[in-house]
């Protein structure tokens, strides 16, 4: 069965662009122009994954994607964000989106990212989780709020990202350039010490000895790994 897709975009060309090739590689698409309809069909049909553009006339996309989740509707979302524009990705995050691409991107890029959506929620994994657990801190990333214990943790915004990408990619040996394009964004000052330091930040914050990490460890020479 074919896969549904909505397309909440406003450029004209690139509505027709993505919706022939997403056509031919056999997906079903819907298209919207502004907000206030995609939100109107998002809730009203049944889709598989949305795509939001981000800059939309009379709904923004993060506003689309704010009022589908508190009205309860889960679809999966990739959004459409303008280079370098981190701030908004990580608004994105915080409420929700799946996934991110900049434009001008790359069709072989928007597949990927479509089809590994599709593979998560095939096998069952929610997406994104709604909570996180490790040691005695919890991360609900529906409200991007994280505990210890019973008490608040402060984080900042990249922090947070970078919490959450770790969590994401658990066990996998992460370099710091792999960290500074996915948490940073690609026109991040290439200084991979910043990383270092937001990894002191999170040891810190969530970890029961920051001298001796147990869930945000260093390997030598590659990077970090997560193992929380
Ligand atoms: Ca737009």
């Amino acid at each position: 069965m074919s896969h549904r897709i909505l397309l909440v975009e406003d450029e004209r060309g690139l509505v027709r662009t993505l919706t022939d090739c997403l056509t031919g590689e056999g997906y079903l698409v819907g298209t919207a122009m502004d907000g206030e309809t995609g939100l109107q069909r998002a809730r009203e049909e049944s889709f598989d994954i949305l795509i939001l553009d981000v800059m939309l006339p009379r709904k923004n996309g993060f506003d689309l994607l704010r009022d589908l989740r508190q009205q309860g509707v889960t679809t999966p979302a990739i959004m459409l964000t303008a280079r370098g524009q981190i701030v908004d990705k990580i608004l994105g995050l915080k409420l929700g989106a799946d996934d991110y691409l900049t434009k001008p991107f790359d069709m072989g890029e928007l597949l990927a990212r479509l089809e590994a959506i599709l593979r998560r929620v095939a096998s069952g994994e929610t997406t994104p989780p709604e909570t996180y657990v490790f040691g005695d801190v919890r991360i609900d990333f529906r409200r991007a709020e994280v505990t210890r214990g019973s008490e608040p943790v402060e984080l900042a915004a990249r922090e947070y990202q970078l919490l959450r990408y770790f969590i994401e990619h658990r066990e996998i040996v992460l370099s710091r350039n792999r960290l500074l394009d996915e948490v940073w964004g690609y026109d991040a000052m290439p200084v991979t010490r910043t990383v270092d330091v937001h990894v002191g930040l999170l040891r810190q914050k969530l970890e029961p000895n920051s001298r001796q990490p147990i869930y945000f460890l260093t390997v030598h020479g590659l990077g970090y790994r997560f193992v929380g």
